[in-house]
């Protein structure tokens, strides 16, 4: 788990590529549901089509189809859930039903001032969607791809990223608590430095924990 920004995603898919287990990122999920149109994947495009979150229950669906897809895999990394301690209270009785269990669960700590400069700091094209950073482009507002015009997603803006990241820190609060008390614990690793330091961190964290 980890804030917007922390670098979730990209850890997260490098860990998985180590550790040999599938990834699931419920965004990848809900679009591979949507495309196999899966049972879960049509309840999905109701919430969808109407810009609704899917609830929980539905997510939940998701991970158990995706988990039965990946029987023979081993393990599994979930990437950004659960977010809610609802979530993981629902996780924990899916996964005691398939006999399965969390090894680890890593929180990536960032501190809000550099989540602010990676996300705000953040354009993109807007014709060919590419990412980048002042830091990389500097005033420079063509797309280094296809010359397009870069922007700020109004998401991304300081003031938006501050408020995203409050309602993180308001509803994660309880879920590291959750964990923190539970068998499994909470392995806070330093998400600051470079994507070789944190995945460093990370593996040796896991090693700590004799995941491997
Ligand atoms: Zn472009």
């Amino acid at each position: 788990m980890g804030p917007p920004g922390a670098g979730k995603g990209t850890q997260g898919e490098r860990l998985a590529a180590w550790l040999e287990v599938p990834s699931l990122a419920t965004g990848d999920m809900i679009r591979m549901a949507l495309k196999e149109a899966t049972p879960m994947g049509e309840r999905v495009r109701i919430f969808y089509e109407a810009g609704d979150l899917a609830p929980d229950d539905v997510v939940l669906g998701l991970i158990a189809e995706a988990l039965d897809r990946q029987e023979n895999a081993g393990g599994f990394l979930l990437d950004g859930f659960p977010r809610t301690v609802a979530q993981a209270d629902g996780l924990a009785v899916l996964l005691s039903q398939r006999n399965q269990r969390l090894d680890a669960v890593l929180s990536l700590e960032v501190t809000d001032e550099e989540l602010v400069d990676r996300i705000s700091g953040r354009r993109v094209c807007e014709r060919c969607n590419h990412v980048t950073h002042v830091r990389k482009v500097g005033s420079v507002l063509e797309c280094p791809d296809c010359e397009g015009q870069l922007v700020q997603r109004s998401d991304d803006e300081t003031a938006t990223v501050r408020n995203r990241l409050a309602v993180y820190r308001e509803k994660t609060q309880p879920l590291q608590e959750y964990y923190a008390k539970d068998a499994v614990g909470l392995t806070a690793v330093d998400g600051m430095g470079s994507i070789d330091e944190i995945q460093e961190r990370l593996l040796a964290a896991l090693r700590d924990l004799r995941v491997n």
